[in-house]
């Protein structure tokens, strides 16, 4: 990527002179929402999905989004064309926009819109065969009557807490538990486990996202006949699980080997895992919203 283009507010300008205001209340507040959304092969995977969580989330927080669901996914083509990406990452961001030093979102008028794409980093090939070691960590999901997870917001304070620990302990990824100790995700991943030959992975209810990762390997699961139960479940069925795995757009389907000491089946990429990693990069290309035609 030689030179690159960012969307901001209806403008397509070079990444230098992508400027916002300090009184933006997403700045100023985590008064805002975002979605990071994947391209494989010009395809922008389960596109419709993303954007769908993006316009609920506005409409929970009574945020107004000034592009339709068809403007939105017209501006992410432009945006992945103009900077000539085949595969990569997006972050779409939807700001309250710039107000005064109070936080009443009245007195912002206009919302951001900003498009970044560019090329992503991600685990090493060998961290999706040897797993990822993990941690559980004290801060507990915030309460879904608080600030609910399933809205996709700029307050990120609750994850990077997480974050913050997990780096301590020197981990790829950690698990976050509910406040009343059942296994909510990870700070940007949702979880999942396998015993006998059954997937679980916890109710969004419980405080998770609802996360498109997630949906694609439940909609696999029953494809392929595999038996899959929401349901909530303790850090003692992770620890005693053949298999672990978390799931996000950046993550894919990773490997889980330690949890807090203990060696989860053979330490490494289980069977079921493997498989379930080898279906998911097998629709990436596939479902979802075409760039260049
Ligand atoms: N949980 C949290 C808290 C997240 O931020 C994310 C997104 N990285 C996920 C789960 C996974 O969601 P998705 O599969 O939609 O990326």
């Amino acid at each position: 990527m030689s030179e690159q283009w960012i969307y901001l507010n209806g403008q397509y300008v070079k990444k230098e002179d992508a400027k916002i205001s300090v009184y933006d209340h997403g700045f100023l507040y985590g008064d805002g929402i975002f979605e990071g959304i994947r391209i494989y092969d010009g395809n922008i995977f389960r596109c419709r999905e993303h954007l769908d969580r993006l316009y609920d989330s506005a409409k929970s927080i009574m945020l107004s989004i000034p592009l339709s669901l068809t403007q939105m996914e017209d501006a992410l083509r432009e945006t992945i064309r103009r900077n000539g990406l085949r595969d990569g990452y997006i972050r779409l961001i939807v700001s309250r926009g710039p107000g005064n030093l109070g936080l009443d979102p009245l007195r912002c008028p206009e919302a951001y819109v900003v498009i970044i794409v560019e090329q992503l980093a991600i685990y090493p090939e060998e961290a999706y065969r040897d797993g990822l070691r993990s941690v559980s960590v004290s801060p507990r999901r915030n309460l879904p009557d608080a600030l609910n997870p399933k809205i996709k917001s700029l307050n990120y304070l609750n994850n990077i807490l997480v974050k913050i620990q997990a780096n301590l302990a020197g981990v790829g990824e950690a698990i976050m538990l509910n406040s009343q100790g059942y296994v909510a995700e990870g700070s940007s991943d949702n979880i999942f486990i396998i015993k006998r030959g059954v997937v679980f992975t916890p109710p969004c209810y419980i405080g998770a996202l609802e996360g498109i990762t997630r949906g694609a390997i439940i909609d696999l699961c029953a494809k392929l006949g595999i038996p899959l139960r929401e349901e909530p479940f303790t850090l003692h069925d992770v620890y005693t699980a053949d298999e672990v795995f978390f799931t996000g757009t950046a993550a894919e389907v990773i490997a889980v080997r330690e949890v807090d000491g203990r060696i989860i089946g053979e330490g490494r990429a289980g069977p079921l895992t493997s498989r379930l990693l080898d279906e998911f990069r097998k629709i990436v290309t596939v479902e979802g919203v075409k760039v260049y035609q």
